[in-house]
């Protein structure tokens, strides 16, 4: 192989690497040949010299070829969704037991906390015993029995992607179009998925600044499925405010309970049933939105999307009594609420600063090796567009070091823009493909 030095220089000075020299470049890295200083370093040039259509098929597919690819026998509808990646964004923990409880099948690979987002897996995880890690027949074998199972990536699943995965979250070269592309794609890819419906996330919490960026990024996904013979919808949404109320492990993993408990919250509940009805409309189990909508609403109002919940918890090893007792998700020891200092409307929230401040109360990580707080994280009321009068809470921070936990207030509390002036409300759902 060349020297891995002459491959981060031609990136770095802007030119194409070739399929051969991404694939040998991935291969040494896994192999330990090549050390995560250079294989940061060529993420790094990436970030700034972006990727060709080309390159990136090479990449995904060098991230695919890395572990085992499933296949699921002919009969099912395998489908699943996966986001671009958000502040207080739990969908995919009520989408997939909504989903699997209406006969679609589910095999989600998911990921952990990038930069500021949080993620699905770490979520999973604050339930006690829950198992991400599996080799791909364990994985299939209960996708088949369970209809669903959300499983990280591993050693024999896109081992490519979870090592570069991790690293791209401590070192900040995770907004790169091609780099989001290869590891989504090649994740949905390799667990064998027909139907998919990605949630394209813009704005200030989120990877993609404005639509006309997520557009770009959107072609790439479709395109780069088209290959695999994947049919991708993308459903574009705002990231402005923080889904839902929570944002943390634990008390998303709660908000996500509450809501196949019946108890839904008005941003979530929509752009869960945009997703699922995606799905099902894609997969043939609904021939209309209203009929998609209908088998939704009554899968959560029968209970048989929480007893989905329910089962796919027992099946990976986690402690069903969770779904009950929340102080097994994970506690908090302070509680801090956070003030408006002004009356006003709310002009701008910063999602992705409050995403790195609760970082710091270890709801997410700063380097490979941290370990998480699952009980620490913030509750989140106002959304852009609302109104406080002064003095009125915004939110509440959990954490369990008081003296961090005032300074996340405060910079939760700098995070939000209010104006004298009455603002706008804006749409969740901006465009879909
Ligand atoms: N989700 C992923 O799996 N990868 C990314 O790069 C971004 C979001």
């Amino acid at each position: 192989m060349q020297n891995p030095v002459e491959l981060i220089l031609a990136k770095r000075e802007g030119k194409t690497l070739s399929p051969a020299d991404i694939a040998a470049f991935i291969t040494g890295f896994l192999e330990g040949s090549i050390p995560e200083y250079q294989m940061s370093a060529l993420l790094m040039a990436i970030f700034f010299q972006g990727l060709n259509p080309e390159e990136i098929a090479a990449l995904t597919q060098s991230y695919i070829r890395s572990g085992q690819t499933i296949a699921f026998p002919a009969e099912l509808i395998v489908a699943d969704k996966h986001s671009t990646g958000g502040v207080g964004d739990k969908i995919s923990l009520m989408l997939a037991p909504i989903a699997a409880s209406l006969g679609l099948s589910v095999p989600m690979i998911s990921g952990r906390g990038l930069g500021h987002t949080g993620g699905t897996l770490d979520k999973l995880e604050s339930i006690p015993g829950f198992r991400t890690q599996y080799g791909p027949d364990e994985f299939k074998a209960l996708v088949e029995k369970h209809g669903c199972a959300l499983v990280g990536q591993s050693e024999e699943l896109v081992p490519a992607d979870k090592r570069i995965y991790s690293l791209r979250d401590v070192t900040a070269t995770v907004e790169s179009p091609g780099l989001i592309t290869a590891s989504i794609m090649s994740k949905k890819i390799a667990e064998g998925a027909e139907h998919l419906v990605i949630d394209l996330k813009i704005g200030s919490g989120a990877f993609m600044p404005d639509l006309d960026r997520a557009r770009e990024l959107a072609e790439l996904l479709v395109s780069t499925g088209a290959s695999f013979g994947q049919k991708v919808r993308v459903v574009f949404s705002n990231m402005n405010s923080p889904l839902g109320l929570a944002v943390g492990n634990a008390l998303e993993m709660v908000e996500a309970i509450e809501y196949l408990k019946g108890n839904p919250l008005a941003d979530t509940c929509t752009l869960t049933t945009e997703l699922t009805s995606r799905l099902l409309l894609s997969g043939g189990l609904a021939q209309s939105e209203t009929q998609a909508v209908e088998m939704i609403k009554a899968a959560v109002s029968g209970g048989r999307a929480l007893a989905k919940l329910e089962e796919i918890i027992i099946a990976q090893g986690g402690d069903p009594r969770a779904l009950e007792d929340y102080s097994l998700l994970g506690t908090s020891s302070v509680k801090i609420p956070i003030l408006a200092e002004t009356a006003g409307w709310v002009q701008a929230i910063d999602a992705r600063a409050i995403g790195y401040a609760l970082v710091r109360i270890k709801a997410g990580r700063m380097k490979l090796t941290d370990t998480l707080d699952y009980g620490a994280g913030a509750l989140l009321i106002p959304k852009v567009g609302d109104f406080l009068e002064a003095g009125e809470p915004l939110g509440e921070v959990h954490a369990n070091d008081p003296a961090q936990a005032e300074e996340v207030a405060r910079l939760i509390r700098a995070a939000y823009t209010l104006s004298p002036e009455s603002v706008p409300r804006e749409d969740l759902i901006l465009d879909s493909i």
